[in-house]
């Protein structure tokens, strides 16, 4: 059998906190907060952000960062935009792509985020793919099909190499909705079943599968106790150090 990653708390700042206040945070948090050896914890602060944030953080290993979005080709003529290659310099570990409003506001497709997701890997990141449907995809009783072409989109362009996903129903992220604890492991268990599919039972089985969408301190420990949830994506609470503690503190129980 596979052994399980430890789960993952994750932080998406979103276009939220310049270099200053992403000092502080990490000054804030960092007393708030102190490590746990059975979880990771990541933060997604704005590109501009990540140095200051990483230097901030350099006497808490535990803390690591990574970066929301890089562009699909390795460097060249592409005004104001970041490589995977550049985010591993400052000492990243993680990557986002495909993050629902980067497929709703700058057009990343399917073919785009698997692109992205090569670049991730290729310059020694973990990407975390953002996955979930729309309301009107779940409505129109879409789900696994929207899930699994998104899912075997990537799967196709990279060579069996671990990956993180995060189910996120866009009807879910800063809506306060949260998918029910049913909802969301049927979610997660089509996503596995998915990447089975597309890609084998050993990437099935290693593969972290994070859940997002208007978490909270509320509903943390509900969410974590769905079997198959293996971390969560949180924007909004992730904002408050102290809100972001409590979550990342919430009893997990032995996995
Ligand atoms: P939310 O955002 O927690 O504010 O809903 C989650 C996300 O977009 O990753």
């Amino acid at each position: 059998m596979t052994a399980r990653a430890k789960p993952l708390f994750a932080a998406n700042w979103k276009m939220f906190k310049g270099p200053l206040e992403a000092e502080e945070f990490a000054g804030n948090f960092s007393s708030l907060y102190a490590a746990h050896p059975d979880r990771r914890v990541a933060f997604f602060p704005p590109a501009i952000s990540l140095e200051a944030f990483v230097r901030a953080t350099e006497q808490r290993p535990d803390l690591e960062a990574g970066i929301q979005d890089v562009h699909e080709e390795v460097d060249g003529a592409h005004t104001g935009a970041i490589s995977a290659l550049m985010a591993a310099q400052v000492g990243l570990t993680w990557a986002l792509a495909g993050h629902s409003e980067r497929r709703r506001e700058f057009g990343d497709d399917d073919a785009l985020v698997s692109a992205k997701v090569c670049r991730i890997l290729d310059a020694g990141l973990k990407p975390i793919v953002c996955i979930g449907e729309t309301l009107e995809e779940r409505e129109a009783g879409m789900l696994s099909e929207v899930l699994e072409r998104q899912i075997r989109a990537v799967l196709a362009s990279v060579d069996g190499e671990p990956l993180t996903w995060a189910y996120e129903p866009v009807w879910a992220i800063g809506t306060g909705l949260t998918a029910s604890p049913d909802d969301a492991g049927e979610a997660h268990e089509i996503v596995r079943e998915a990447i089975r599919g597309g890609g084998g039972g050993e990437l099935a089985d290693s593969a972290v599968i994070l859940y997002g969408g208007s978490v909270k301190p509320g509903n943390i420990e509900q969410l974590m106790a769905v079997p198959g949830v293996d971390g969560v994506l949180v924007g909004g609470a992730s904002l408050d150090p102290e809100t972001f503690a409590s979550i990342c503190a919430c009893p997990i129980g032995v996995r």
